[in-house]
């Protein structure tokens, strides 16, 4: 590989995939570069987000709560029943869970995906950020590195891990898989809402590190099937919509009218009333579990995370 550019491995996609794959690999002794097409890792993506997998996270980062960007630690936890005027609810409250071994906690994309590649870093992973794979380089029927969008930019490898995302190109180029079936998939829309943060722990009745979880079932989706979700963050709240695809198309309905529908629930927006939008996302989610997962691997290549659609979806809630 004398001239060129070669790594035990190829990480593709900084998401929490792919900066935990770096991360294990390179604390193995692996040479590993780490590859991310955004600004910075989590600049553009996508979650609620409830990271209900604290002691997986304690077993990879033992300690990990004194540095991780936490919002809220979830305390209390409501599956809402919604009519077009009313909300039944089934509600949960633990006083300890703020404290380890914790339920699980809210975040933001752009903070926690930069805190977990920072820790693949540590760990030795080089990480390049504003780099787009553009594809595979193959040799003999084996994948042996990437393509990016820079000058001179082939990467050699012995192994690429694609973590690259729900719509995966380089899963797709290998061969593995095709586009995944419309009945698995999800469209997930969210705003975050900047919301004083005294306000916000009066109207959620919370203190401290304390944080809430809400989802909603019912009318919050009209006849489309789905659900709804609200979450407290330090000084913001999460709110959106989550809808399969295919009842979305079959339905005929838009997805941000559904958003302000549950905006302007009687019992949401007092919640939400006087906050400021600070940010609007849509994202693709993988929910068809097992069934969906394609071949996971080929000579030289690995598929890991929203590539391989793997995504848990328990019901009201998800854990990518
Ligand atoms: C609205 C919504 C709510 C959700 N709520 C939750 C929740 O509460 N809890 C939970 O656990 N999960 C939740 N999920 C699911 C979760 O967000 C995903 O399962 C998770 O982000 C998958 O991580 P990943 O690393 O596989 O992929 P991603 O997070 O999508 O990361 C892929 C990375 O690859 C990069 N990339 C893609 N293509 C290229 C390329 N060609 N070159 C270089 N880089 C590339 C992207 O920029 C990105 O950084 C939610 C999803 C949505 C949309």
């Amino acid at each position: 590989m004398k001239g060129k550019e070669h790594f035990d491995a190829v990480v593709v996609g900084a998401g929490p995939a792919g900066s935990t794959a770096a991360l294990v690999m390179a604390r193995a002794g692996l040479r590993v570069a780490l590859l991310e097409r955004g600004e910075y890792p989590g600049a553009k993506n996508v979650s609620g987000a409830v990271l209900y997998g604290t002691s997986f996270l304690e077993r990879l980062l033992p300690g990990f709560r004194l540095s991780a960007p936490v919002e809220r630690y979830i305390t209390r936890r409501s599956i809402g029943f919604m009519s077009e005027s009313a909300l039944f609810s089934l509600d949960y409250k633990s006083s300890g869970a703020d404290a380890p071994p914790n339920n699980g906690f809210t975040l933001l994309r752009p903070q926690f995906d930069r805190w977990l590649a920072q820790r693949a870093v540590e760990a030795g992973a080089l990480l390049v950020p504003k780099t787009v794979v553009d594809g595979l380089i193959r040799e003999k029927g084996a994948v042996k590195g990437v393509r990016t969008r820079r000058e001179k930019g082939e990467l050699y490898a012995d192994v690429v891990v694609a973590a690259d995302g729900v719509n995966s190109f380089l899963a797709r180029e290998a061969g593995l898989r095709g586009d995944f079936s419309l009945r698995g998939m999800s469209l997930g829309i969210k705003e975050v809402i900047a919301l004083d943060r005294q306000l916000l722990e009066e109207r959620f009745q919370i203190n401290g590190n304390e944080g809430t979880a809400y989802e909603f079932l019912g009318s919050v989706t009209g006849n489309v099937c789905g659900g709804g979700f609200l979450y407290t963050n330090r000084e913001s709240l999460s709110i959106g919509i989550i809808v399969q695809l295919s009842s979305l198309l079959r339905e005929r309905a838009r997805p941000y009218e559904l958003l302000a529908g549950l905006k302007n629930h009687s019992s949401i927006l007092p919640l939400i009333r006087g906050g400021s939008v600070k940010e609007y996302s849509a994202h693709m989610i993988p929910e068809g579990g097992w069934k969906m997962f394609p071949k996971l691997y080929a000579p030289g290549l690995l598929v890991a995370g929203d590539a391989a659609g793997m995504v848990l979806a328990a019901g009201c809630y998800l854990q990518g």
